[in-house]
């Protein structure tokens, strides 16, 4: 962010301000960065995101193999959340939501020629402003600089495998989006990289208060989880069916073998606990190094993954529960009981006012998330926790040549889903459609059963966060370029019909 968008942030955050008050909803301003209220309160914050990682294959979540010690460790040490959900199916536009507090639409970054926007303010700058050394480490492509996502870190530090395909800052978007990139990400093995990186910056700058985030990517396809992992959960084993090659493998379909099917959710789950180990070890170094008892931990996800559950593998093509359910596990010691679950629905744009407001920064007034706080003390939700998950962006189609279709239009698909959530009920619109599905969630968990006459509420849900989002987007326009595409290629591309044009031109979303 630089000085002109810092004085449109002054602008847009009192015109969110007026938004607050005038839907009747209270907004504490932030406490000013630098104060002594500030840095007397500046506990390290580790903010951790699994790659992938879906609940119901954690055992702190009731998952039936034990694929997470660590992370059960850590959920029993503090309070977890049981009905997390993310903004969006992939990568890019839920790592974008988690750092800006916003959903897709309103960040704007929701397909891979976009870069998150300069004035987005991000939870890395909050925190640098107030006086937090800021670190993160990334292991998959979509956490790139060229996507905008380094905003406000002082280090943000390569774990992948590939930098030499990738470059750093200055580099075009098309050279990390390619399938010579995903190809090597989809086979990388990342976790150890990202534990020793982590454990030499900690040795060597815990004296300072520090916000570091760490994404870890290995619970991402493919699922190749280094000896013990690869048969820790399925070790008898005899088919063909390897968890090489996953998005591509035709062999992997939905009418595959039930048995084989198994043996990659099998690998999967490996996944998970090979990740699960490099984590335990992580915050065992914050016991040894005793930082335990002043930082706060939070441990969360982007998305999830499908086995087939509605006919689909991997994720970014739906948003069914599968693909936005994630994790959300916060320990603090001394200001949160150990031991805390939580049935309330709570969201990926919600940790950020959380940490915010947990080292003592108060709940910004410019964000769409709320903090989560008062649960922790038996208190409940100050606002509407309505979750909103949107999928704007085009397929990922592969062509026998081994191009991706997105750049072809006779292959393209260009996604413009949109749900709308509570605890109870769920409406996913499709907009290219002009589709509506609704589900009945108490009766129907996994959305098997779509209704023929949903009930009024669901249009309800539609219709308010709709609102919300257009109250958002018109109070934190995007200011500078979204796109690396020349201005000129981009208008000619709307025009065909190719990229998605401004919200006015967004269809209405159909009635569920
Ligand atoms: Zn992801």
């Amino acid at each position: 962010m630089n000085v002109s968008s810092a004085i449109t942030r002054t602008r847009t955050a009192t015109l969110l301000i007026a938004l607050c008050l005038g839907a009747g909803i209270s907004c504490r301003q932030e406490t000013e960065p630098g104060t002594a209220a500030a840095r007397a309160t500046h506990p390290n914050i580790l903010l951790i995101s699994v790659d992938t990682l879906r609940p119901d294959h954690l055992g702190c979540y009731g998952y039936k193999r034990q694929t997470s010690p660590g992370i059960d460790r850590l959920a029993a040490e503090g309070a977890l959340f049981e009905n997390a959900i993310s903004s969006t199916s992939w990568t890019l536009p839920a790592h974008a939501a988690l750092f800006t507090g916003l959903a897709d639409s309103v960040h704007g970054c929701v397909d891979t020629d976009r870069r998150l926007d300069e004035s987005r303010h991000t939870l890395a700058e909050r925190l640098k402003e107030s006086g937090y050394v800021t670190v993160g480490f990334f292991s998959g492509p979509y956490l790139h600089p060229v996507f905008g996502l380094a905003q406000g870190f002082d280090e943000y530090i390569d774990c992948t495998s590939y930098p030499e395909l990738t470059g750093q800052e200055g580099t075009d978007a098309d050279v990390v989006d390619n399938m010579k990139v995903h190809e090597r990400s989809h086979r990388d093995i990342t976790n150890p990289k990202v534990y020793e990186q982590v454990g030499t910056w900690l040795k060597a700058n815990k004296q300072h208060p520090f916000f570091m985030f760490i994404h870890m990517w290995d619970v991402h396809f493919d699922f190749i989880p280094p000896p013990p992992y690869d048969r820790k959960f399925d070790p008898d084993y005899r088919g063909s069916i390897t968890g090489e090659d996953f998005l591509f493998n035709t062999a992997v379909n939905a009418s595959m073998p039930r048995r084989d099917l198994e043996h990659l959710i099998a690998l999967y789950d490996g996944e998970i606990a090979w990740t699960d180990a490099h984590i335990s070890r992580i915050l065992d170094d914050l016991d040894s190094l005793e930082l335990r008892e002043s930082t706060i931990v939070v441990l969360t996800s982007d998305h999830g993954t499908e086995f087939f559950e509605h006919r689909l593998k991997a994720h970014r093509h739906s948003l069914y529960d599968e693909v936005i359910r994630i994790p959300l596990i916060v320990r603090y010691p001394g200001r949160i009981e150990p031991g805390q679950r939580h049935g309330a629905q709570v969201r990926i744009i919600d940790v950020l006012p959380t940490i915010t407001d947990l080292a003592g920064l108060g709940e910004p007034p410019d964000v769409m998330g709320q903090s989560l706080i008062p649960l922790f003390s038996g208190g409940t939700l100050r606002r509407d926790n309505l979750a909103i998950s949107e999928l704007f962006c085009d397929s990922k189609m592969l062509l026998p040549d081994g191009r991706w279709a997105r750049k072809d239009p006779r292959f393209r698909i260009q996604y413009r889903l949109r749900s709308f959530r509570r605890l109870d009920r769920k409406v996913i619109n499709d907009l290219n459609r002009e589709r509506a599905e609704f589900f009945d969630l108490r009766a129907d968990p996994d959305e098997q059963k779509p209704l023929e006459n949903p009930s009024a509420l669901a249009s309800r849900d539609a219709e308010q966060g709709r609102e919300r989002l257009k109250a958002f987007m018109k109070a934190l326009p995007t200011q500078g370029a979204q796109s690396d595409i020349p201005p000129e290629v981009l208008e000619k591309l709307k025009s065909l019909g190719y990229v998605g044009g401004d919200d006015d031109d967004e269809p209405e979303e159909p009635a569920p």
